[in-house]
């Protein structure tokens, strides 16, 4: 089989990967980079632009991994779409809300090639959506190329556990399979369970490094991570001052709500309102209608009756008084003209008031530069703010929705592939997989492949 890999950068940035399998083309993912400018971010879509694609696979609907997909289908206008059950009632808000974040861009920062796709757009592309279970095989090809002879391979969707909707993707030819990854967590969450990959085996195996650069440390739990950040809520709170806890609307805010939801019915949180943004409250909507056809913990909580959800309004943070309220908001980085990144304007010259970060933040972003500083410290925190003090109490909370390390690093065993692509990480995250893959499994083959080249494996 042939891969290519689309990402327009060496780091993290935007997934989507090309596979032609036995003679039929798919693709997987259409991500956008979250650091780069107008059409810059899109995947490498020319490298491509002689292959076919009869369908795309999205492995889950965050910006990295669907953000280009309007785009894609432009090039590939009659691939299917096919995406997790879940994912099917989630995608189209992203990219409504994609449009709305470009147009915004555009405005205020003046990059005249936004928005790189319309509402309409996304309107019509709508009907190519098919949402299928986990755990089934699905045809994939085009019906055209079957009836004249050629075999037809099968995908299936293997539940990630890493947000509502996430799903590795197992791909069966004739004489080969390939597995990929996605994101992928193999540890309990607070809502979502862990993984479900146990029965995977494949010939060649896609896979997210994320965290190949982080260790986990010594006597490292989850619970008491989430022991040190009640804590840390109950002393803020305690102070009269504020908590923001900047989110991803998909995934991080509804793990966020039910930690909290759990403490208030534990009475270690005097119950009181969240505020969250828009986005927030839709996707908090999704994953309480599938709570029943979710894998996960407490089916039976659902976060609208558990909390005062109240969303706020754009601009509405700049006028709020900050005493002892919580905000879990938009976005995880902290990128500008969000409400996160407005807000913790407001809070960071004040001691009084806390910034807990509860997820991976690029250090080239307004959030990872916040985190990067010290008490005292002045820096710049976004191009449009400048510079300013921290002096707000700033910490960083490791409740991540990405395998830790060692985690994929045993399922490369399970899996036992002849080759291993490692993609989704920065150059140290990706070299230290090589490395350990090496020592511990000599004779897979593993392959770092540069942006928009193909691979023969
Ligand atoms: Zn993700
Ligand atoms: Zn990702």
């Amino acid at each position: 089989m042939r891969i290519t890999n689309l990402n327009p950068e060496t780091d993290i940035g935007a997934s989507a990967w090309h596979v032609n399998l036995e003679g039929h083309g798919l693709l997987m993912d259409s991500g956008m980079h979250p650091k780069r400018e107008g059409r810059a971010g899109l995947p490498v879509f020319k490298t491509i632009a002689d292959q076919e694609v009869d369908a795309i696979a999205v492995s889950h609907c965050h910006h990295d991994h669907v953000g280009s997909l309007p785009v894609a289908l432009r090039h590939f206008p009659k691939a299917h779409v096919l995406l997790p059950e879940q994912s099917y009632f989630i995608i189209e808000r992203v990219l409504h809300n994609s449009v709305n974040v470009m147009t915004r861009q555009r405005d205020e920062l003046g990059i005249k090639e936004y928005p790189l796709y319309t509402h309409d757009e996304v309107d019509e592309i709508a009907p190519v959506f098919q949402g299928f279970r986990y755990n089934r095989e699905i045809e994939w090809a085009s019906f055209a190329k079957t009836r004249a002879g050629f075999s037809s391979p099968t995908l299936e969707f293997f539940d990630a556990g890493h947000t509502l909707g996430s799903a590795g993707i197992l791909l069966r030819g004739r004489k080969e399979t390939l597995f990929y990854t996605g994101d992928v967590c193999f540890h309990d969450q607070t809502i979502l369970r862990a993984a479900r990959f146990e029965d995977v085996k494949a010939d060649v195996l896609i896979m997210e490094t994320t965290r190949g650069n982080r260790a986990t440390p010594k006597g490292f739990t989850r619970e008491r991570e989430i022991e040190r950040l009640t804590a840390a809520i109950q002393r803020a709170l305690k102070r009269k001052g504020s908590v923001l806890i900047p989110s991803f609307a998909l995934g991080r805010t509804q793990e966020i709500l039910a930690l909290l939801a759990l403490l208030m019915r534990e009475g270690r949180l005097k119950e009181q309102p969240i505020y969250i943004g828009g986005l927030g409250r839709v996707f908090t909507e999704i994953y309480d209608l599938e709570a029943h056809r979710t894998h996960r913990q407490h089916t039976g909580m659902q976060l609208h009756e558990e909390h005062n959800l109240i969303v706020l309004d754009p601009g509405q943070v700049e006028k709020m008084k900050l005493s002892g309220r919580i905000f879990v908001l938009t976005s995880g980085m902290m990128s500008e003209n969000t409400a996160a990144h407005d807000l913790a304007v407001r809070m960071m010259e004040d001691p009084r008031q806390s910034i807990f970060f509860v997820g991976y933040a690029d250090p080239e972003t307004p959030g990872g530069r916040l985190k990067a500083s010290k008490p005292g410290e002045t820096f710049v925190f976004s191009p449009g703010i400048g510079r300013v003090t921290h002096r707000c109490d700033v910490q960083d909370f490791d409740l991540t929705a990405h395998a830790n390390r060692d985690d994929l690093l045993d399922f490369v065993g399970q899996v036992s592939p002849r080759a291993v692509l490692l993609g989704h990480g920065d150059d140290s995250a990706r070299h230290w997989f090589e490395d350990q893959i090496r020592t511990r499994h000599p004779k897979i083959k593993i392959i770092q492949p540069q942006p928009g080249k193909t691979v023969e494996v």
